[in-house]
């Protein structure tokens, strides 16, 4: 039975949405007492907007500065009351301003570090519902995947992997972008995506990637494909390898960190990814190379010593 394989969905993706810290994405329907990481404004269940963790920490601060204060009040008031004489109801009435104002004063100076602490507490409290919102979230993200919605589904799965970084998440993410049509121009990831062992689908995406984003194969990317280069020669062919190498001629930091294995595909670069090699080498001649200075040199005499490009490096 031959296979037909599914068209790409031709679709924009939206823009990562941006905060300072991972936490600040962190949501609440205080109706369903329900947390989300994603980007909807309007809980999916009841319609009401969701409330900022920032906003939930600022509230319970200022009830606890509220508290405070009036505890201090009445305190300062007891005294006044319970005063015997002038005398004592005057010092009463100093030692309150003196504490209130040192009250108010070290609330101020330690307002940061005291934020963070009512932040830690509740993150910590709370911990058990955050799980359980993000995992709601990833069945929204199921269901926009079923119903064929990819733009939506990827966006989801996005920011829950801001949260989450297991293998299947980035997975999960990989299958969608594996169904979208990419381009250059889309806001797309891939160092994040690596898994943490062989996954055909993730090499795919990958590879698709080397087409049209160069720059985001990054060391990690190359290390994951020497690491699994059997498994990847086996079920994408060596040409593969070949492509990964070659873009490893992007930098001189690549090239004497993979020498070897740029190496072993010396002979099949195209010629102007060789003579960018060349270039390279020539260049750096104080550079540590090992074999690869002496290979190089040989394939020009070889193959390229009649060609006017490489008139330079026939030595
Ligand atoms: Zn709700």
């Amino acid at each position: 039975m031959k296979v037909i394989p599914i068209a790409k969905q031709a679709i924009q993706l939206s823009k990562k949405k941006r905060t300072k810290y991972c936490y600040q994405k962190l949501k609440m329907c205080k109706k369903c007492n329900r947390y989300s990481v994603l980007k909807e404004e309007e809980c999916p269940t009841c319609g009401l907007t969701f409330v900022g963790i920032e906003s939930i920490v600022h509230s319970i601060f200022r009830n606890r500065l509220f508290t405070e204060a009036i505890r201090i009040l009445i305190l300062v008031c007891i005294g006044i009351v319970a005063a015997p004489t002038v005398k004592t109801l005057y010092l009463s009435l100093i030692t309150g301003v003196i504490f209130v104002s040192s009250y108010i004063i070290l609330t101020v100076t330690f307002m940061k570090s005291e934020y963070f602490m009512v932040l830690k507490k509740l993150l910590r409290a709370d911990f058990r519902k955050i799980q359980a919102g993000i995992q709601f979230d990833s069945n929204l993200a199921k269901e926009d995947v079923k119903a064929g919605k990819l733009a939506p589904a990827y966006d989801k799965l996005r920011e829950i992997g801001d949260f989450i970084y297991s293998d299947q998440v980035k997975i999960r993410r990989v299958m969608v972008l594996n169904d979208i049509v990419l381009r250059r121009d889309m806001e797309l990831e891939l160092e994040s995506l690596i898994p943490s062992s062989y996954d055909k689908d993730f090499v795919k995406y990958a590879l698709e990637i080397l087409k049209i984003n160069r720059p985001l194969f990054t060391k990690k990317c190359i290390a994951y494909f020497i690491q699994y280069r059997d498994a990847i020669v086996r079920d994408f062919g060596i040409d593969s390898l070949i492509a990964v190498a070659g873009t490893a001629l992007r930098m001189k930091l690549y090239i004497q960190e993979f020498s070897d294995f740029i190496e072993e595909f010396l002979e099949y670069f195209p010629k102007d990814r060789f003579l960018r090699l060349c270039n390279i080498l020539y260049s750096n001649p104080d550079a540590k190379w090992g074999s690869l200075e002496e290979k190089a040199k040989r394939l020009v005499a070889i193959k390229y010593h009649y060609d006017p490009d490489f008139k330079r490096f026939v030595s």
